[in-house]
């Protein structure tokens, strides 16, 4: 298994060796991971004058899988946009054709205080919401800003989606469904908009091949207030891009605590990047109090989308259940009576556990 490491900028770096760490303590055991480093974000713009060079996108290009930490650098915002850290995840999406996005949201038991819902709405909640990822309105043309004949300037945008592309993300939805409970919800808007009208449609006509999974649509608002009301409802998700993005962070703060939330983002031959859904976090940079179990656990989503290992993942997961009920937490998920720990001391609970 070649794995293309990234570490990235700000806290990247620790987090993406505590995970790198948890990988390696499973190697043997049919398991044999070959993990080679490159340079991303800010850090590859310092040294390359961009930020995703050619050598890091060859690199992930031989891999079979990423396992990303994170970018961003305030110092560079100055910078033009083609050329600022955040530009290498967009360029590796496209260039790797990374059209769906997979992004759980599980709360702990121990830290079910942690969400601003009540404790019974969300306690032992574990959804998938798959987002597509290359498409939607986000993408489509023609839009911009022009002027009318009156003077006034119009903004417009256009939502499209081929049936392609509609299929090819029903599929990963209903696959992921398999893996789990068996159960889709497909969100659109097709009391309003045609694109969504031909994604319900497409989804329905895929869901023929998948008799073992049920399938339920919702409309978006809906979906957004079914996420709030009673989320333990769901098993997983699939929507748009714009849908997509709001109800993944909608249904990540269920949870409430980013330094916990992996995410995967794949091609249709099950090659990935895999990374905590949270940002370089400047601010805590470089002290050691970063929380590296969202990078753990983007490393089991590894595994399990592509490599197959579910086993292997679970191991992690669980390692990661036990260190929480142990009492250990970083910084931001710590509460008074448990034992609060730095980035390397977690991955030290985590290996101990595994
Ligand atoms: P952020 O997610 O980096 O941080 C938000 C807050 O959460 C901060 O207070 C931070 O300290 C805390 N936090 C984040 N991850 C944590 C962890 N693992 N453990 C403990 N605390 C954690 O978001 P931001 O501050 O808005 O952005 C910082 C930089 O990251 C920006 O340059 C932004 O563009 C970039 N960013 C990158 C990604 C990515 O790489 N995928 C995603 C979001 C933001």
């Amino acid at each position: 298994m070649k794995i293309c490491i990234l570490p990235g900028d700000g806290i990247g770096p620790e987090i993406t060796t505590q995970a790198v760490r948890v990988l390696k303590a499973l190697a043997g055991d049919g398991l044999d991971f070959d993990t080679q480093e490159a340079l991303v974000g800010g850090a590859a713009y310092r040294s390359h004058g961009h930020p995703l060079p050619a050598s890091t996108l060859a690199l992930a290009r031989e891999s079979d899988a990423i396992l990303f930490g994170a970018v961003g650098d305030f110092s560079l915002d100055t910078l033009p946009r083609e050329l600022r850290p955040e530009q290498a995840i967009l360029g590796l999406r496209k260039e790797l054709n990374l059209f769906a996005n997979f992004r759980p949201a599980l709360v702990y038991p121990e830290l079910v205080q942690a969400s601003s819902l009540k404790a019974e709405v969300v306690a032992g909640l574990d959804i998938l919401i798959i987002r597509e990822l290359t498409g939607d309105i986000y993408f489509g043309q023609p839009r911009g800003i022009r002027v009318l004949d009156n003077g006034e300037r119009e903004g417009f945008d256009t939502m499209r989606y081929s049936e392609s592309e509609i299929r090819r993300v029903a599929h990963v939805g209903f696959q992921a469904a398999r893996k789990r409970q068996h159960r889709l919800c497909s969100v659109d808007k097709a009391n309003v908009l045609d694109t969504m009208q031909l994604w319900r449609e497409v989804v329905t006509e895929v869901g023929k091949e998948y008799s073992d999974v049920e399938l339920s649509h919702l409309y978006v608002d809906n979906a957004a207030m079914q996420l709030l009301k009673n989320p333990k409802q769901f098993d997983v998700m699939v929507t748009g891009n714009m849908f997509g993005d709001i109800l993944s962070d909608e249904a990540s703060m269920l949870t409430g605590s980013i330094g916990m939330l992996p995410s995967a983002s794949l091609n249709e031959h099950g090659f990935g990047l895999y990374e905590p859904i949270h940002g370089s976090a400047p601010d805590i940079a470089g002290k050691n109090i970063a929380n590296p179990l969202a990078t753990i656990l983007s490393a089991a989503m590894m595994l399990r989308y592509s490599f197959n290992q579910a086993a292997a993942a679970e191991r992690i997961e669980a390692a990661v259940r036990r260190v929480l009920a142990q009492g250990f937490r970083t910084g931001d998920i710590f509460e008074p009576g448990t034992r609060k720990v730095g980035t390397i001391e977690m991955g030290d609970a985590v290996l101990a556990a595994l």
